[in-house]
């Protein structure tokens, strides 16, 4: 088998890899229909956050299984699946309270962007479907693996409800999806701050009523006049940088919900600025499992299609295009076909 590598800043090889087994009884092992180079996996591609060895990356996948564990009992050999990029046992207390992506055995996957894929705790991280998918459908229940499953916490930990008026800071494909959420969960007004003509189109196709294309200072300004000097009700931090989440923070209302979803880079709060912004926060790795159920049955059900934020499809053995086409800002989000 063939599997992708990151060996050091801009060095992405497609090679030689072991084919994945199962090793412990609760394992499967999933041929994947389809897999995806994530946003995050920029952060590591471009050389801010450093490797130290060379690393197998992927970590968005669905699949048909193969082989599974003596003690899976929840999943079968031919039957479709999703899973999260968090494994979870979806019985400790952790996960009952629906924080899968904290589970106490938590694993996160990196193996993904290959045509096999090994999945530990297979029974409380994997969902199956009851039928096979359509073909069409893949790249919208791929999404559902980890970019929808982000958007969709970023929406529900900043608290979206019907008729709230919401602020989505960056336009990347958890931004847009974020969108999509705030729109499926009934807000009246959703604010993208966007600088791209080509994510400005896809963000008001998924339901945004206003664009912003000042940032920092300027941004909050923004949103301060489009809301009667108070700020929005609900704000979507999507990037995870210094300067999109002080811009989440001042662009939210006193009393209102900050979520953040990007993993952070250098972010650091200021706890004064903190205390009298009087907001709620709630972020982290997205418990996208415990969505899962939920987002799929959306999809099959042709209630939403965020398979629209991949805008590039590359065989696999391309990979290191499509990492070039994300890192350049050619494309939003490169899948992968096996
Ligand atoms: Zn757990």
């Amino acid at each position: 088998m063939q599997g992708t590598v990151l060996y050091g800043p801009r060095d992405i090889r497609f090679e030689d890899r072991p084919e994945p087994k199962i090793t412990k009884p609760t394992d499967a092992v999933i041929r994947l229909s389809a897999t995806c180079i994530c946003g995050s996996d920029l952060w590591s591609y471009r050389g801010i956050q450093s490797i130290t060895q060379p690393t197998p990356m992927g970590h968005e996948y669905c699949g048909i299984v193969e082989e599974v564990g003596k003690k899976v009992r929840n999943v079968k050999p031919g039957q479709f699946v999703v899973g999260s990029f968090a494994t979870s046992d979806n019985t400790c207390v952790i996960c009952r309270d629906g924080y899968q992506s904290s589970c106490v055995q938590r694993e996160f996957m990196s193996e993904a962007q290959a045509p096999f894929l090994r999945v530990p705790s297979a029974d409380g991280t994997l969902v199956a479907t009851k039928d096979l998918p359509p073909k069409e459908l893949l790249p919208s229940l791929l999404a559902t693996s980890d970019v929808l499953g982000t958007g969709w916490f970023a929406a529900d930990a900043a608290n979206v409800k019907p008729g709230k008026t919401v602020v989505v800071v960056g336009d990347g494909a958890v931004g847009l999806l974020g969108v999509l959420s705030a729109k499926q969960m009934g807000a009246e007004r959703i604010i993208v701050m966007s600088r791209h003509a080509s994510r400005q189109k896809l963000a008001l196709e998924f339901g945004a009523t206003d664009i912003v294309t000042e940032r920092g200072d300027e941004g909050v300004g923004r949103i301060k006049e489009l809301t009667k000097g108070i700020g929005a009700d609900s704000v979507l931090e999507c990037v995870g940088t210094q300067e999109s989440m002080m811009q989440a923070i001042q662009s939210t209302r006193p009393g209102g919900y900050v979520s953040y979803v990007g993993v952070p880079h250098g972010v650091e709060l200021n706890g004064e600025q903190l205390f009298f912004a009087h907001v709620h926060m709630h972020g982290g790795p997205a418990p996208v499992r415990r969505y899962l159920p939920e987002l799929i049955q959306l999809v099959l059900n042709e209630k939403i299609n965020p398979g629209k934020v991949f805008d590039l499809t590359l065989p696999i053995d391309q990979v290191a295009e499509g990492y070039r086409a994300m890192d350049e800002r050619r494309a939003i989000k490169t899948l992968l076909r096996p």
